[in-house]
């Protein structure tokens, strides 16, 4: 077989191939914890689902324009007024399959192979895969201090004549943190000197906790939407919890969104109508799904946080947001790969290897679970590593005894 060396060096999803693990060992009839997942439990908006289900009931479901429906450009641009206060035109917003092709359309039109875009580790395990794709070189900044607030002199310094561009996802997958106001309008106002694109992943922008809201990159540049080095990726997998639905956009000048459009209509040409409807319907109905789900997630971040607190030697960075926080393990393990291979078969808990996210020593756990879940996970992997723990521990009906430790 031959396989091209790109796609060679291409590694996999490592939280997909987790899901399928996951997935197998539950058919066997395991009693596996997911504390991987990057999904909520809700189910979608209803208005979500009768918007879809009314052009469903037409059956006459076509391509749609490649940018997206005129009905849904105009939600995100009423979202991005709301949520960003910056007016845009329907040319600058381009609808994708996710956030995750709006990213990989953005690299394609952005990169000429060898150009250097930027990761803050730790980083979303999709950003250097993707850049690889493109024949990009991802160039990883990790924050001296071992935390995950990157500085803006460790940034200058990773920049190059080749610097394209820098991506930024805040509040951050996997640790959680939000990135400080101050450090956002640094980031923003380097960028717009230098000519660097600035790349916003902004899709747990309004999951945020503790009453904090989140930051637009927008308020700090003073250029135009037409001149801004400032885009904008957004979606509605973990807003409104519909992963499955696949809708993400870009919002970017006309004539980046203009390149969008041809890379994307020379690939998947446009996404189903059916999930356009969906997003518009999500978007344009009840807010207050979004505000249960952040609520949900706030209090289940709070619970991870108090059973993590009981464990000796595990250093927390508290979440300001998202799904997921990422604990420091390596009282336990510096190899984040073994341990959590070691939790699944010992605990059946799943976790991501912080490894994967450019932190080795740390496990991402999510807390977009149940509170039992996040309990019962919490404990599983307390009995499994910390010998203060009791020895034995129940998994439904089954003892399960310590015999490593
Ligand atoms: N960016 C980040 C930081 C993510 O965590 C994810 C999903 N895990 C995405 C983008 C992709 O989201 P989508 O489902 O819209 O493709």
């Amino acid at each position: 077989m031959s396989i091209s060396k790109l796609a060679r060096e291409i590694a996999p999803s490592p939280t997909l191939a987790l899901n399928e693990e996951a997935r197998i060992l539950r058919e066997k009839g395991e009693a596996v914890v997911h504390l991987g997942a990057g999904e909520p439990k809700n189910k979608a908006p209803i208005s979500a689902i009768l918007s879809s289900a009314a052009k469903l009931n037409t059956g006459d479901i076509k391509y749609t324009p490649t940018e997206g429906t005129m009905g849904l450009r105009k939600a995100i641009i009423k979202y991005t007024e709301e949520n960003y206060d910056r007016v845009v035109a329907p040319e600058n917003v381009l609808v994708s399959a996710g956030a995750k092709q709006a990213l990989y359309n953005l690299l394609v039109t952005l990169v000429n192979p060898q150009d250097e875009v930027i990761v803050l580790a730790p980083y979303w395990v999709s950003y250097p895969e993707m850049i690889k794709m493109v024949y990009g070189i991802p160039v990883i900044v990790t924050p001296e201090d071992g935390g995950f607030y990157p500085r803006m002199q460790e940034i200058e310094r990773a920049v190059s004549s080749y610097t394209k561009a820098i991506i930024v996802n805040s509040p951050n997958n996997p640790s959680g943190v939000m990135y400080p106001e101050s450090f956002i309008a640094e980031i923003v106002a380097f960028c717009e000197r230098k000519g660097i694109y600035l790349i916003m992943d902004d899709i747990y922008h309004k999951l945020v906790f503790d009453g904090k809201t989140n930051i637009s990159a927008y308020k700090f540049t003073n250029k135009d939407t037409e001149n801004t080095r400032v885009i904008v990726i957004n979606g509605i997998s973990k807003l409104y919890g519909m992963t499955g639905f696949r809708i993400g956009w870009a919002i970017a000048p006309k004539a980046i969104t203009e390149v969008l459009a041809n890379v994307q209509s020379q690939t998947v040409s446009c996404t189903s109508l059916l999930l356009q409807a969906a997003a518009e319907g999500a978007l344009t109905g009840l807010q207050s799904h979004v505000d249960t789900l952040r609520m949900t997630l706030e209090n289940n971040r709070n619970v991870m946080m108090q059973e993590l607190k009981s464990f000796n030697g595990v250093k927390i960075t508290k979440p300001d947001g998202t799904y997921y926080c990422l604990p420091d393990f390596r009282a336990y393990s510096n190899d984040s790969v073994g341990l959590s291979k070691f939790l699944l078969k010992k605990a059946l808990v799943v976790t991501v290897p912080g490894k994967e996210f450019g932190m080795e020593g740390h496990l991402r756990l999510s807390y977009a679970t149940t509170i039992k879940d996040v309990m019962e996970g919490v404990a599983r992997i307390k009995w499994a590593l910390d010998p203060t723990s009791p020895n034995d521990i129940y998994i439904g009906e089954r003892k399960l005894i310590r015999d490593w430790l």
